[in-house]
């Protein structure tokens, strides 16, 4: 999953990518986001699960003020970070099995995504805990 620049269709393959807090309705959500490297504006796909029947929710390719807005919302929910992921290896990032490391009470506090590459290796990539 590419994300691609509305202001100019560029192809943005270097993405930095949030695993998000839960909110009311939805879990398992992420953030994808990149910056345009023609015209430097930000583009984010936002990625939820409705929590009532575990459908998928993909808002692709937000880009301008919307992006911004998004992004800024959304940094207060980050749980964690990746930074400059391959797009070519974003499909199980989006689809795959998140690995939650929870504490006595429950919480959230580590989560590694495993994605699988086209020849079934498996890595953790790079991340940051906020
Ligand atoms: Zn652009």
């Amino acid at each position: 999953m590419d994300l691609i620049c509305n202001n100019d269709k560029t192809v943005i393959s270097k993405v930095d990518i949030w695993f998000l807090k839960d909110i009311k309705d939805f879990t398992a959500r992420k953030i994808i986001i990149g910056l345009c490297p023609r015209c430097r504006r930000p583009v984010a796909t936002l990625i939820e699960k409705r929590i009532t029947d575990g459908q998928i929710f993909v808002d692709e390719n937000i880009s301008d003020n919307a992006a911004v807005k998004l992004i800024n919302r959304e940094s207060k929910r980050a749980l964690c970070k990746y930074f400059k992921v391959e797009t070519k290896s974003l499909s199980g990032w989006v689809y795959g099995v998140n690995t939650e490391i929870r504490n006595k009470k429950g919480e959230t506090t580590q989560i590694r995504q495993y994605s699988s590459d086209f020849l079934g290796n498996k890595y953790l990539v790079k991340k940051q805990q906020v």
